[in-house]
């Protein structure tokens, strides 16, 4: 049995950068996944119709594209197929009743048009951001792509003190302390304008009026209005194939259907790991877990785990969330405007209380009576996905109890996810076809996906969290996963963790497994 450099367990976006850039620097390279396909949270799949691919979980590879992974090995990616779908209209929400909506688009003017039309003075405090954005984006996105605490960090924060001076630190500062809802009404008049970004704080687990939310909103907005959304050329899987692809090129392995069981560490050292079907793998250099720090520091450790790393092996999951898949006939035909066929999210969030409201149900175990919908529209864009003519509908349902322990509409009584998935998924199909008349007659075929089957699924999206871990401020920047493990250290030499739930967190931005590779090379 030959030794590898490396074993990486699990081929979730973050597992694979790593290993193709260690293997690009001569590492023997091995990742390990328990799924039969790899790709964790970026998965597409025909699980309606035949001919209709449906992106399980992240649809939005917007961070992949800009990513510095993506910067350094983007060639070689595109040799192995990888291409971007652009989307210039990423998203617009309809609110208050549902009859009335607002969009974004990409480009300054175009946007400022639209957010005019609801509110002059909010389209001036738009343009006042996107000046202000202009000036912080390179330091704020410098500062989210840098390993925490380092000295480079240190080294970005004295430059973008001296570019944005005192009083433009102490703006960064309040930002990233404040609520969504805080800095929305601040900052604009209009609910539209509101509603049209607050959703951005839910995609994470920022309700209305959680500090530290702020930020999402904030840079989905400007990112959005400048650059658009990527998607992926076929499906969001493009960049797993193309990974798994340029990893086999490089000399790297990657074995599906194989579940880690424990990691054997002596002498301080992680030296194997042990997976469910009975092997020892040794790695030489280093053992890389793309894992849940729950597994990690509990049944993959055991009694290895160090003493200090309780906080990391408690991270609080977030909120859960439901997927439904349709195949259509035809695009929605949106009450609100025709228009919004044209946008690759449509976010259904009547108000902030609305949204707040949702949230708070959640946490209290509570299906909620009308979740806050992302539907997502890609064939719009990329009609490769689905047969001439039809369609793919993305629909998540944000935020869900884990375990249901009632209904906030008094309807469906309390009951394992399995048991309810399909009659929650009702209620989703009532508000689309209030939203968008004549929707369930063009449905060809559904595909439900409750918290459980996500985890199922993943283990990683503990109770069908897909953020794997809040990002709630005690759990995000040095504190994610735990403080002293925020730099993919874990207490035992040659163990290093990477993935959503460490800096800096979830999306498709494959920024911990890409540090990491680079750190140790
Ligand atoms: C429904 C949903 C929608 C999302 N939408 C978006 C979006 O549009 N845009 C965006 O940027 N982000 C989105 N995200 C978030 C994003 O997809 C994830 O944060 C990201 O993909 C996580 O990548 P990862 O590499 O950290 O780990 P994961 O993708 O979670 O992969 C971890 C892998 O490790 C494997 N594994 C775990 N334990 C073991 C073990 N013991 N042995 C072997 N293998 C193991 C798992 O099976 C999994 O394949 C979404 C997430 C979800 C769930």
């Amino acid at each position: 049995m030959p030794i590898h450099d490396a074993i990486i367990i699990g081929a979730g976006h973050n597992g694979l950068a790593c290993a193709l850039h260690l293997a690009s620097r001569g590492w023997r390279t091995l990742v390990l996944e328990q799924a039969t396909t790899p790709g964790g949270a970026v998965k597409t799949a025909e699980v309606t119709v035949p001919g209709f691919r449906h992106d399980l979980y992240a649809m939005n590879l917007s961070m992949f594209a800009g990513s510095a992974f993506h910067a350094e090995h983007g060639e070689r990616l595109a040799r192995h197929g990888l291409a971007f779908v652009p989307a210039a209209r990423p998203f617009a929400s309809v609110y208050g009743d549902g009859s009335t909506w607002l969009g974004l688009e990409q480009g300054l003017a175009a946007t400022l048009a639209r957010i005019a039309s609801v509110s002059p003075r909010d389209a001036e405090a738009w343009q006042a951001l996107d000046a202000r954005f202009e000036r912080e984006a390179p330091h704020l996105f410098g500062l989210m792509g840098a390993p925490l605490p380092s000295w480079a960090a240190a080294r970005l924060l004295w430059r973008m003190g001296r570019a944005l001076g005192l009083a433009g630190m102490a703006d960064i500062a309040r930002l990233l302390l404040s609520s969504p809802r805080d800095w929305l009404t601040e900052n604009f008049e209009s609910d539209a304008v509101r509603c049209l970004l607050a959703p951005w704080g839910l995609h994470l687990d920022f309700a209305p009026d959680v500090a530290g939310g702020a930020l999402f909103p904030y840079l989905e907005a400007m990112a959005g209005q400048r650059f658009g959304m990527a998607l992926g050329q076929g499906g969001a899987d493009v960049i797993i194939r193309a990974m798994v692809a340029a990893l086999g090129e490089a000399g790297g392995e990657l074995k599906t259907g194989v579940s880690v069981r424990r990691i054997e560490v002596s002498s301080g050292r992680a030296q194997a790991v042990e997976t469910t079907d009975g092997q020892r793998l040794e790695a030489r250099r280093a053992i890389i877990a793309n894992v849940h720090p729950r597994a990690l520091y509990g049944p993959l450790l055991g009694a290895a785990a160090p003493a200090n790393s309780a906080r990391a092996g408690k991270l609080r999951p977030g909120p859960a969330t439901m997927m439904i898949h349709l195949a259509l006939d035809a695009l929605p035909n949106w009450r609100a405007g025709a228009e919004l066929q044209t946008f690759a999210y449509v976010h259904l969030a009547p108000s902030l209380d609305h949204i707040a409201q949702v949230y708070n149900q959640a946490l209290a175990g509570l299906l909620p009576a009308e979740p806050v919908l992302v539907v997502g529209q890609p064939t719009a864009f990329d009609p490769s996905r689905a047969p001439a003519g039809k369609h793919v509908l993305w629909v998540q349902a944000r935020v869900l109890p884990a375990t249901p322990q009632g209904d906030a509409a008094g309807q469906i009584a309390a009951a394992p996810w399995d048991e309810i998935k399909e009659i929650y998924a009702e209620r989703v199909l009532d508000m689309l076809e209030r939203h968008a008349p004549g929707l369930r007659q063009s449905i060809l075929g559904r595909c439900v996906l409750s918290p459980a089957d996500l985890e199922r699924d993943n283990p990683n999206l503990v109770g069908g969290d897909s953020l794997s871990g809040s990002h709630h401020l005690d759990q995000f920047f040095i504190f994610r996963p735990a403080f002293g493990r925020s730099r993919w250290r874990t207490g035992i030499d040659r163990l290093f963790h990477i993935g959503a739930s460490t800096w800096p967190g979830a999306g498709t931005g494959a920024a911990s497994g890409y540090l990491l590779g680079h750190d140790l090379t």
